[in-house]
């Protein structure tokens, strides 16, 4: 077992290209190919699908504590 546990941010505060998958969730930086996925897929209150991205392989900002 290597789940690496995440918190994920609230659907509701990210923005458009965020949710995209344009820019990191957490820090808001460009991704380009350097992403990786963070966590399951999340489902809105609409029912729409997002899997969300990260920086790979850390994020250069950390809004979340480290576990
Ligand atoms: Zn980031």
């Amino acid at each position: 077992m290597s789940t690496v546990t995440e918190p994920l941010p609230d659907l509701r505060r990210l923005q458009p290209h965020q949710l995209m998958g344009i820019r990191c969730v957490l820090c808001n930086r460009y991704l380009g190919a350097m992403a990786r996925r963070l966590g399951p897929p999340l489902l809105d209150r609409w029912g729409y699908r997002y899997q969300l991205y990260a920086c790979r392989p850390h994020c250069p900002l950390r809004r979340f504590p480290e576990p």
